[in-house]
């Protein structure tokens, strides 16, 4: 079988060998339950814990006592924002968040407007950034928090965090930012940012699936958040649940690797992703989707028109690419965040993501460039919407 590429690390990422490595004693000889720290096995744990909550706060400059460990993102996601609206629905139900959020979020929007929250959902420009004029115009007497993401898991494009933050802060709003493509890819840190709540997920930055993490925060303006999982009182009565102590360790092992080679590794990506976007737009007819905005370094969003993505990575089964979200791929909808920026749905469905991470080579962006070059043109010359358009009957 053909080597195996992997171009879909902002679906997934695997887990570091030393992440695994430092994961492995938890299932085998630490068994204990972080609760149980009447005994050995359970003070191991809970310390080991204690150990990865430290290296997650370092990451994101907070403190260890503002890290609520969950399942992941979208548990993180549904803590937050459903929380919030639980907690302050009288003193306002209107929530603000922007129609290229993940759908995560958008579906917890969607279920809280059937129980009485009012939600703005902002638009985009053609490059993917929400007009900060947009939001300031949107912020109503009974709005109580503000959803934005930081990076956007298909684009890559970076909202800008800190403006948003000075609305929310100025306008006593809260606000929620699911941080989880930007985590361990760009420095993110709460110290310089007022945001009041953040999610992250073990996954995407090379630690486990099944673990995540919900920044909330304690010093200065105090937040109070309705609980999800009500449970044996862990995480400070915030999380029920006995702990997940190898994902949890594993989780702090990446946010410590992320710490010390987040820089370097970016750097690197980033070069090899500008590469790889220069040797694809050698092709007529092809676009990047959000090219002028500030985005993650290791994603491109990419039109080739006339071209189905679909039948790009058809043929060619040993990368792994995207043609939308991860989380929408087994619908054939064109991809919402695509439409939302102006794409029409045939060039949504001419989209892929490539998305590099820490294990790629040089080799494989070359090998990859070259295959997508070639199939694209391969492809094109077959479709009779590649002939009409040569022949100058459609645009
Ligand atoms: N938000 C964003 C921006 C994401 O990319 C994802 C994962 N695709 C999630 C939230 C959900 O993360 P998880 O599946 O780990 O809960």
């Amino acid at each position: 079988m053909a080597t195996q590429i992997y171009l879909d690390n902002n679906a997934t990422t695997c887990v570091d060998p030393k992440v695994l490595e430092k994961m492995i004693p938890f299932f085998s000889e630490n068994y204990g339950n972080a609760s149980s720290t009447n005994h050995i096995f359970g003070k191991k744990a809970s310390d080991a814990v204690q150990s990865a909550r430290l290296k997650l706060a370092k990451l994101i400059k907070s403190s260890e006592h503002e890290i609520i460990f969950t399942s992941g993102a979208t548990e993180s996601i549904n803590l937050a924002i459903k929380g919030v609206f639980e907690r302050y629905k009288l003193i306002g139900k209107h929530i603000i968040t922007c129609r290229t959020e993940h759908n995560s979020v958008l579906d917890v929007c969607r279920f809280l407007e059937k129980r009485g929250a009012d939600i703005t959902y902002l638009p985009v420009d053609n490059q993917g950034n929400i007009d900060i004029q947009d939001l300031k115009d949107a912020v109503r007497e009974d709005t109580i928090l503000v959803s934005l993401m930081y990076a956007n898991n298909e684009t890559g494009v970076i909202h800008p965090i800190d403006q948003i933050a000075k609305i929310t802060a100025e306008k006593k709003i809260l606000f929620f930012c699911d941080a989880t493509q930007a985590i361990g890819k760009i420095p993110v840190s709460v110290q310089d940012i007022a945001v009041d709540l953040m999610a992250f997920s073990a996954h995407k930055m090379y630690g486990p699936k099944g673990v995540g993490a919900l920044y909330m925060r304690r010093k200065s303006r105090r937040i109070q958040l309705e609980v999800l999982i009500n449970g044996g009182g862990q995480e400070n009565e915030m999380r029920g649940g006995t702990l997940n102590v190898p994902g949890i360790v594993g989780f702090g092992e990446a946010a410590e690797l992320c710490s010390a080679t987040m820089k370097e590794e970016g750097k690197r990506l980033a070069v090899l992703r500008n590469r790889l976007e220069q040797s694809l737009l050698s092709l007529d007819q092809t676009y990047i989707n959000g090219v002028t905005s500030i985005r993650l370094p290791h994603v491109t969003n990419i039109t080739f028109r006339f071209v189905k993505a679909e039948q790009v990575m058809a043929s060619l089964k040993n990368f792994a690419m995207a043609s939308g979200s991860a989380c929408s791929t087994g619908r054939l909808d064109p991809s919402h965040v695509l439409l939302t920026m102006g794409l029409d749905r045939n060039d949504a469905h001419a989209t892929l993501r490539l998305s590099l991470g820490r294990f790629n080579t040089e080799e494989e962006i070359e090998n990859t460039s070259e295959s997508i070059v070639q199939t694209v043109s391969k492809l094109r010359n077959e479709s009779p919407a590649w002939q009409l358009y040569e022949s100058g009957i459609i645009k």
